[in-house]
């Protein structure tokens, strides 16, 4: 559900749509482990368009979850079988 904040990418204070950074198969993990960002909608169709030009988000999100739930990079693997770092 859209929600009133700040874009992940651009940082317009607006109203967002949860973006789940790692898709396809991961898009439950993404969920339950906060790796979904609210964007802008102009930033979101970007995102999709030219998803290659946002890796940075990727390394942002990755960084942030494994922060958060004090994990190491073997503990992100089993989770997202993935490294974007
Ligand atoms: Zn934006
Ligand atoms: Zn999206």
């Amino acid at each position: 559900m859209a929600k009133y904040c700040e874009c992940g990418i651009c940082g317009t204070g607006t109203w967002c749509e949860p973006h789940h950074v790692f898709g396809g198969t991961s898009r439950k993990i993404s969920e339950k482990y906060g790796a979904v960002v609210y964007l802008c909608r102009p930033c979101h169709e970007q995102f999709h368009r030219h998803p290659s030009a946002f890796l940075w988000l990727r390394e942002k999100t990755q960084a942030k979850v494994m922060f958060e739930q004090g994990w190491t990079l073997d503990d992100w693997m089993e989770h997202f079988n993935k490294n974007y770092l």
